[in-house]
């Protein structure tokens, strides 16, 4: 296993709309297992396959209790709205405030076997599984700011105290 480079908004593969997965075998769970340890090595606190120049439909996340590693998921239930506060891995030193997002989704995916799965969540770890799926579809959070204003650059100091509650 390995810790995996991450890459940054301007490269070209975040914008791309990742691909399904079809086929099923130990190295996507090695795969998942690499993602995992890069978003702990990142303090993050969810990572999606094309952050690690892979595109293809799978992200990883993992907040108090919930850890998923999530294939071809998609949204099938959203409820409500919240603004909240989020930061990317891939868009180092910036977080971006009143970002909009459903207060509670269900999620329909596969494991990493190829199992169905379906995941409820609410609050902020749904925000994170939005952001993550965002991700798969070629969508960054700057995308979703209503103003330009509440993009904000953040010290180092003030990034380390948010990192682990922001950084997806
Ligand atoms: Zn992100």
């Amino acid at each position: 296993m390995g810790i995996q480079h991450i890459i940054t908004a301007e490269n070209p593969i975040l914008r791309q709309k990742a691909k399904k997965i079809h086929h099923f075998d130990p190295s996507l769970q090695k795969l998942a297992d690499e993602m995992f340890e890069t978003m702990h090595a990142a303090n993050g606190v969810g990572l999606a396959a094309p952050q690690i120049a892979k595109s293809i439909r799978l992200f990883v996340a993992e907040f108090e209790e919930n850890k998923v590693a999530l294939v071809n998921p998609e949204i099938v239930k959203a409820e409500g709205e919240t603004l909240g506060t989020e930061g990317c891995l891939s868009i180092p030193g910036y977080i971006g405030e009143n970002i909009r997002r459903a207060e509670k989704v269900v999620v329909k995916a596969l494991d990493v076997r190829g199992k169905p799965i379906k995941v409820k969540a609410e609050g902020w770890f749904a925000r994170v599984l939005q952001h993550e799926i965002d991700h798969l579809d070629g969508v960054l959070f700057l995308d979703r700011l209503d103003r330009p204003e509440d993009l904000h650059e953040v010290s180092d100091d003030e990034e380390q105290a948010l990192e682990e509650a922001v950084n997806q």
